[in-house]
């Protein structure tokens, strides 16, 4: 075994846990970590109320035919399985009740956390996957995985967030193809029926000429609305020609 731990001890795991929690923002590594030596279950996430914990095999991870990759690939599998729970990522992407704890919510977490969106660890998977010791410390520092805070976004936009340059397609398209009253930048003045006058301070963009717009009303607390249900003001007058 290649490696930069020798040996897996629990302080070790919460280390790769705490390293994709600077990743993600979230705080799986504060959880308790329970290991025993099981070879029929090589980790799992309980998100029993009374339980929720993370739990894996010591005798697999330190198994010397278990690759380093593999390790941290079962812990990223497991992270992944905490990820939709903390984010509650099922809200956005339902899961198909057949696949179990595998479905595509799980699958979108692998892909934020580097995780194999693969049901069952398969040692035949990680028969090229060698690393030397800067690569597993690398690995075990998440320095592959993006950074991005899903919570934050999910709880300001209540929707899943696409790539960057997705946005700013979409984004000049909205530019290019609404009215002026119904697209809306950083510092329109806008009014809202019942929360009244505000200023955009942040605009996320949808598809079939939606746009979501962050305002901070003028009692300070903001809200998103969608463009639709907020009137601009143009050239100091209100705009009610969009408004429905
Ligand atoms: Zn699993």
């Amino acid at each position: 075994m290649s490696t930069i731990t020798k040996e897996w001890t629990i302080e070790k795991i919460r280390k790769v846990l705490a390293a994709l929690d600077k990743k993600t923002g979230l705080k799986g590594a504060e959880l308790p970590i329970k290991t025993g030596n099981a070879y029929h279950r090589l980790g799992y996430f309980s998100y029993k109320p009374e339980d929720v914990c993370f739990y894996f095999s010591l005798a697999f991870m330190n198994n010397p035919r278990t690759k380093e990759t593999a390790a941290i690939d079962v812990i990223r599998h497991e992270y992944a399985h905490y990820y939709v729970w903390a984010t509650n990522l099922t809200k956005l992407i339902p899961h198909q009740a057949h696949v179990w704890h595998h479905g595509e919510d799980w699958k979108y977490a692998c892909k934020m956390v580097g995780a194999d969106p693969i049901r069952c660890h398969d040692s035949a998977n990680f028969k090229d996957r060698d690393v030397d010791e800067a690569g597993a410390a690398a690995l075990a520092a998440a320095e592959d995985v993006q950074e991005f805070n899903m919570l934050a976004h999910i709880k300001k936009w209540n929707v899943l967030p696409k790539p960057k340059e997705e946005c700013e397609r979409l984004n000049r398209w909205l530019k290019e193809h609404l009215p002026a009253g119904l697209y809306f930048e950083v510092g329109d003045e806008v009014l809202q029926r019942e929360k009244g006058f505000g200023s955009v301070i942040d605009t996320y963009p949808e598809y079939n000429g939606r746009q979501m717009v962050m305002i901070r009303f003028e009692d300070g607390h903001e809200e998103v609305f969608g463009n639709r249900f907020i009137m601009k003001v143009l050239n100091g007058a209100i705009d009610f020609t969009q408004y429905k």
